[in-house]
C-alpha cells in the first residue's frame, strides 16, 4: 500500500543526503545543462531527457573542476572523483519519483592525498 504522495520526494545529494536546490542555468560557455553545487562540494548536473548521459556526467566533472576541461578530462572516476546519480527526477515539481525520467548526475572530487594518519602537520602550509 503505497501512498502516492510518499513516492514523490525531494531530490537529495547521494553523498551527504542533504536536499538539493533546483538545478539552475550555469554561467559558462561550455555549460549546456542546468546544474548546481551541494554544500558538501558535490557538483550536479541535470539531464532532463535521460538521453544525454555521458555528456551530462562530463559537464558535472568540468563543473567540479571549476570549468577547466583540460583538467577534467585527465580525471578518473573512482580515483579522482566519486560519481553518483539520481534517476526519476522531475524538473517541473523538483521531485523524484513517479514517471519522471530526468537524471541528475553528481560528481565530487576526492581530496588529493588525503591521509588518515598525518604526522604532526596540520593544515595551513598553503
Ligand atoms: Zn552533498
Amino acid at each position: 500500500m503505497l501512498d502516492p504522495s510518499d513516492r514523490l520526494k525531494p531530490p537529495f545529494c547521494p553523498f551527504c543526503r542533504q536536499r538539493l536546490e533546483p538545478p539552475v542555468e550555469l554561467d559558462g560557455l561550455w555549460f549546456e545543462f542546468d546544474g548546481g553545487v551541494c554544500s558538501c562540494g558535490a557538483h550536479y548536473t541535470l539531464d532532463p531527457t535521460a538521453r544525454n548521459g555521458g555528456a551530462v556526467l562530463l559537464q558535472a566533472v568540468v563543473q567540479a573542476c571549476g570549468g577547466d576541461w583540460d583538467r577534467a578530462i585527465t580525471l578518473s572516476p573512482g580515483t579522482d572523483y566519486e560519481e553518483g546519480f539520481l534517476a526519476g527526477y522531475n524538473a517541473l515539481n523538483h521531485r523524484v519519483g513517479g514517471n519522471a525520467f530526468g537524471t541528475i548526475y553528481f560528481v565530487r572530487l576526492k581530496a588529493p592525498a588525503e591521509q588518515p594518519e598525518s604526522t604532526g602537520q596540520q593544515q595551513g602550509a598553503n
